[in-house]
């Protein structure tokens, strides 16, 4: 069967990318490995995505923002960092982004479900659900993507949007640097007696990380905890009563009595970021392309960013009556897509370092880099004003981050605010 586009993957990349060429007339065909069931109302995986006001943006204009139920969406006001046992601690305030809200959380199970909806529903999109994609041809002449089950799809580009762990890329023969932490990340919704105030914490501790995400309802957070494989292994281990006293133990009661409020879901830290995002008739997405570690929440974001670019840039290679497949318009998106994630991917990653070493240097360092932060007022303004950039910005300081190319906008898909377009 004969295609456009053939993408490899209908996580949130791969579905949001499909969604975001419709009415380009090129027809695509989605190839995912789990049924239709799972992806119509995907399972629970217990993470909550922190989404900044860019990404809503394009999350109304894609159309997904109106599938998510009101209790889905929690509302981040303010950020909150703490070292160790410390008092205080580095806050980043809403206001320092002039915005009533830094950003949203979203669950990951209902943006699945939000894209696919959209995605679905879409005449020129074919879902192979159910399918694995395996051998991969790429040829001057076009692609063929063959499935497990025989079939083989010919288009002329392939999109690989298959996970940080990619077998597309390598069988694209583009190589990744890939670190693995050598850590386990617990994520966990609950209950807790104090109310969350719409803050979230990254607190680094000895031997441990802690975070905790605000939920919609005022005293139910998504907690997160960052320990090595041994001791996440035991406290996996736990009944529930004995894990709820131990995860206050560990959040020292701030929050009071703390109970379990859904699954234990634990994932390998590994960050990945590709040596190029395209080749002959190929380019990757999302994780494929980069994967970022938790810690500064900006996986999807930068997935959501990454599919609006290409998608933008196809688009306008069409609009020019030029063949969409060709290198120009994947080399201006890799060019787009490295400067916007790359710096902070490597910031992630020292951060990443940084604060899980628990060594006196380290501790040290990392001490004064926050007193340093919270004593810097334009830093602060300076951060979250980038939390709150999207497009056009109206204050100096959002103007200035705008400027910094992660916070940049694909305007060929931008509505004004609140209006979805198909
Ligand atoms: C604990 C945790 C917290 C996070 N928090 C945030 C956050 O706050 N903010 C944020 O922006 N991001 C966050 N992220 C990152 C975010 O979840 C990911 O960036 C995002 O889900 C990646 O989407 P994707 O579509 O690229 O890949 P995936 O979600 O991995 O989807 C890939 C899809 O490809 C399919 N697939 C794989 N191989 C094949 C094959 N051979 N054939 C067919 N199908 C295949 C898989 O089944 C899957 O459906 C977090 C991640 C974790 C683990």
């Amino acid at each position: 069967m004969s295609y456009d586009i053939v993408v490899a993957g209908a996580g949130p990349a791969g579905l949001c990318f499909a969604r975001a060429l419709a009415g380009s007339g090129l027809r695509v065909a989605l190839v995912e490995r789990q049924p239709e069931a799972a992806l119509a109302q995907p399972a629970d995986d217990g993470r909550e995505i922190a989404i900044t006001h860019r990404s809503r943006r394009l999350l109304e204009t894609l159309g997904l923002w109106r599938h998510l139920r009101a209790e889905e969406i929690g509302v981040l006001r303010d950020a909150l960092v703490i070292d160790g046992d410390a008092r205080g601690g580095l806050r980043f305030r809403h206001q320092d982004g002039g915005r009533p809200q830094l950003g949203w959380l979203l669950s990951n199970h209902a943006i699945r479900r939000a894209a696919y909806a959209e995605a679905a529903a879409l005449p020129q999109v074919r879902l192979l659900a159910g399918a694995q994609a395996g051998a991969l041809r790429l040829g001057d002449e076009g692609v063929e993507l063959s499935l497990d089950g025989g079939e083989v799809l010919r288009a002329r580009l392939a999109v690989a949007a298959d996970s940080r762990f990619s077998a597309l890329r390598r069988a694209a023969g583009i190589a990744a640097d890939m670190h693995d932490f050598g850590k386990l990340m617990l994520v966990l919704r609950m209950r807790h007696d104090a109310p969350h105030e719409g803050t979230a914490w990254e607190w680094f501790g000895r031997g441990q990380t802690l975070a905790l995400l605000p939920l919609h309802d005022p005293h139910t957070s998504s907690v997160v905890l960052t320990l090595p494989p041994g001791p996440m292994q035991a406290l996996l281990a736990l009944d529930d009563a004995a894990l709820e006293a131990q995860m206050a133990g560990r959040f020292r009661h701030r929050l009071g009595a703390m109970r379990v409020a859904g699954p234990r879901c634990a994932y390998p830290l590994v960050g990945v970021y590709a040596r190029r995002f395209a080749a002959e008739r190929f380019a990757l997405l999302g994780d494929a392309a980069v994967g970022m570690h938790p810690l500064t929440a900006h996986g999807f974001n930068f997935g959501l960013l990454g599919a609006a670019t290409l998608a933008c840039e196809l688009r306008a290679e069409l609009a020019a009556g030029r063949p969409f497949w060709e290198r120009a318009p994947l080399a201006r998106y890799e060019r787009a897509h490295r400067l916007a994630t790359w710096p902070l991917y490597r910031a992630t990653q020292a951060l990443a370092g940084l604060y899980t070493d628990d060594r006196a240097p380290a501790r040290a360092l990392r001490r004064l880099a926050l007193e340093a932060g919270a004593r810097l007022r334009p830093f602060r303004r300076m951060v979250a004003a980038g939390l709150a950039a999207e497009d056009e910005s109206p204050s100096p300081l959002r103007r200035l981050a705008s400027f910094l190319p992660a916070w940049r906008a694909p305007l060929c898909l931008l509505s004004p605010p609140g209006r979805g377009s198909r």
